[in-house]
């Protein structure tokens, strides 16, 4: 491709609309560019690496005989509802209505149409295991769309189902999509931890995500150095640095007075007490039932973590549901003198036999003296705490860490939640009918190529890993009217391209600088500068973009030259996969 007619349009500024270094570098080589909120338009160079990114997921899901298959993104309504998940999707769903007033959605993933598949095609254990996969486009009306393509509400995912027939097979093919997925991402030369992941509310019997660790996600990892532990803040878990100590002979509860004290910081220091001797109410509505969440003072309540404890969505209640509810404003709520009990999550911070402070649910006071197990149920004990930096390893006696991370991709056991509910069942050698054993797999593809930007980048611009680079050399020929300059830029040009290579040609009339500039800004792995030297010696000049290497060669060697770079650049990345074990 000559770049003088070629669609790079290439920014100098970092643009207003980028919100981390990955997206403006993304926006100034001129790899998208954004539409409306989520929704972005690859350009050349941008689609070429989501096609890159693409064949290396094809050839790996491929090499273990997963199926490639194409679901449409036009779901009708019936098939959600028989999973419930038109409703429970929310307003993450985007819907439509047909001419005929039927209801439709755009598919944010398709669990409910690769369900239909199953149930209509498999029919006996003998045809399992299967595998199959699609690369498809994704919708999500997602609440805060961000970081250009990171978070996108258009967006596309290689998603993956597994069905068999015992739990044993579903382990297996689960692994098999580990293993796919650390090739994929070694290939793509993207750094990652495999973390131990919340299932939500989809049940199942595990899962795991791959996240890349990097100050702009949005996620939250918890790793220990030590004995490599780690796991998404929301099913993370610590040993807290200080515990609540039994009282012996426990006084009764008694009202204390504590005009305007609505916080913990300003009831621990009117009555001087430390705010791990307080208890945290959160009152939260979850199916139209009242739950009070319980947590000491000086911790918080993590959302997932107390969605998964209650096992259905929540709501914050309005400050005037609380009144009503509770007979005080939410800054005096706690759990005893409830005219109707709500039901009470504890959190495990908090001990049995120990003695708290919580508010009375009466205005402007509080109660001392209250001590779980004795004042109020500690029937259901669950960890709904926020993981926080120093605290213990749950596993050993280090320390736990907490890292930024963008999740790159999400493996997880279904078992039988959408064959049961879908009827998608096969017959076992028994010749009785079971419900179907699944596994799903997403990876977000604009996610690695943001990935890759995020780790492969210095001052001048991308250090696309040659795997998945827009091309795989470019060539700057400085000063277009020099004829021999031109013709042998024409020439390894040429036999480039005849090799099968994908090479961009900056043949534009511009000085040096900016190509310069520009050829460092889009991060082609190999460049080719046929210049002064050229010239002088007769010399022309590679340079490699990762380390900055140059080497000036003669022109009759430069194609072997050139694809000698070019194959232990790849090489060395797709070693990387094979070392996955
Ligand atoms: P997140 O927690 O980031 O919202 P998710 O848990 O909803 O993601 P999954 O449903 O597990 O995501 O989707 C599988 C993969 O698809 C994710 O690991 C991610 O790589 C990608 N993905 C999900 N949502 C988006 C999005 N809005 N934009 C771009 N990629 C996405
Ligand atoms: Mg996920």
């Amino acid at each position: 491709m000559k770049l003088s007619h070629f669609l790079m349009p290439t920014l100098k500024e970092v643009p207003s609309e980028a919100d981390t270094r990955a997206h403006s570098l993304m926006l100034r080589a001129g790899l998208i560019r954004r539409l409306t909120a989520g929704v972005h338009s690859f350009l050349p160079l941008g689609w070429r690496v989501m096609k890159n990114i693409e064949r290396i997921i094809r050839e790996e899901q491929n090499r273990f005989d997963c199926q490639e298959i194409n679901m449409p993104v036009l779901n009708p309504r019936e098939l959600w509802e028989e999973s419930n998940r038109w409703t429970d999707f929310g307003d993450v769903l985007f819907r439509l209505k047909d001419r005929r007033g039927r209801d439709l959605c755009l598919g944010p993933t398709h669990e409910e149409v690769i369900t239909d598949l199953a149930r209509s095609f498999i029919t006996s254990y003998r045809e399992l295991p299967q595998t199959w996969y699609q690369i498809q486009t994704k919708f999500r009306d997602e609440a805060r769309p961000r970081a250009g393509v990171i978070r996108g509400r258009q967006f596309t995912m290689m998603d993956a189902y597994s069905f068999d027939y015992s739990q044993e097979g579903l382990d297996k093919s689960y692994e098999n999509q580990r293993i796919i997925y650390e090739r994929i991402y070694n290939r793509c030369g993207l750094e990652y931890s495999l973390v131990g992941a919340s299932s939500g509310l989809m049940g199942g019997t595990g899962s795991q995500e791959f996240m890349q660790l990097t100050p702009d996600g949005e996620d939250t990892v918890i790793t220990c150095e030590k004995c490599g532990y780690a796991a998404n803040s929301e099913v993370a878990q610590s040993r807290l640095n200080q515990v609540s100590e039994v009282v012996e002979n426990p006084h009764e509860p008694e009202d204390v007075h504590t005009p305007d004290k609505k916080t913990i910081a300003a009831v621990s220091e009117f009555l001087g007490v430390r705010p791990m001797d307080l208890m945290k109410s959160v009152l939260v509505m979850a199916d139209d039932k009242p739950v009070l969440a319980l947590i000491r003072g000086d911790l918080e309540v993590n959302e997932t973590k107390l969605m998964t404890a209650i096992g259905a969505e929540y709501r914050a209640m309005e400050p005037h549901e609380i009144v009503e509810m509770a007979g005080a404003d939410a800054g005096f709520i706690g759990p005893i003198g409830w005219k109707t009990k709500p039901w009470i999550i504890v959190d495990e911070s908090i001990v049995e036999g120990a003695s708290y402070i919580s508010g009375a649910n009466k205005n402007d006071y509080h109660i001392k003296n209250i001590v779980p197990g004795r004042d109020f149920s500690m029937k259901t004990v669950k960890d709904i705490r926020v993981v926080k930096d120093g605290e213990g390893c749950p596993n050993c006696d280090s320390k736990i860490k907490i890292s930024r991370a963008v999740e790159l991709g999400h493996i997880f056991k279904l078992g039988t939640k959408y064959s049961k509910a879908m009827g998608a069942k096969y017959t076992d050698s028994e010749g009785a009918d079971n419900p179907l054993i699944m596994g799903c797999y997403g990876i977000g593809l604009e996610r690695i190529m943001s990935g890759a930007v995020d780790t492969h980048a210095d001052d001048f611009g991308i250090i696309w890993p040659a795997t998945i680079a827009p091309f795989d050399f470019i060539i700057i020929s400085l000063m277009q009217t020099e004829s021999s300059i031109m013709e042998t830029a024409k020439n390894i040009y040429e036999k480039l391209k005849g090799l099968g290579k994908d090479v961009l040609w900056d043949n534009r009339e511009y000085n040096p600088g900016v190509k310069f500039k520009d050829a460092d800004l889009i991060g082609i792995p190999i460049h080719l500068v046929i210049g002064k030297n050229f010239l002088k010696d007769g010399l022309v000049e590679i340079k490699i973009r990762k380390t900055g290497e140059r080497r000036k060669i003669k022109p009759k060697v430069a194609i072997e030259e050139l694809m000698k770079i070019h194959h232990e650049l790849i090489n060395e990345l797709n070693d990387s996969a094979d070392q996955v074990k």
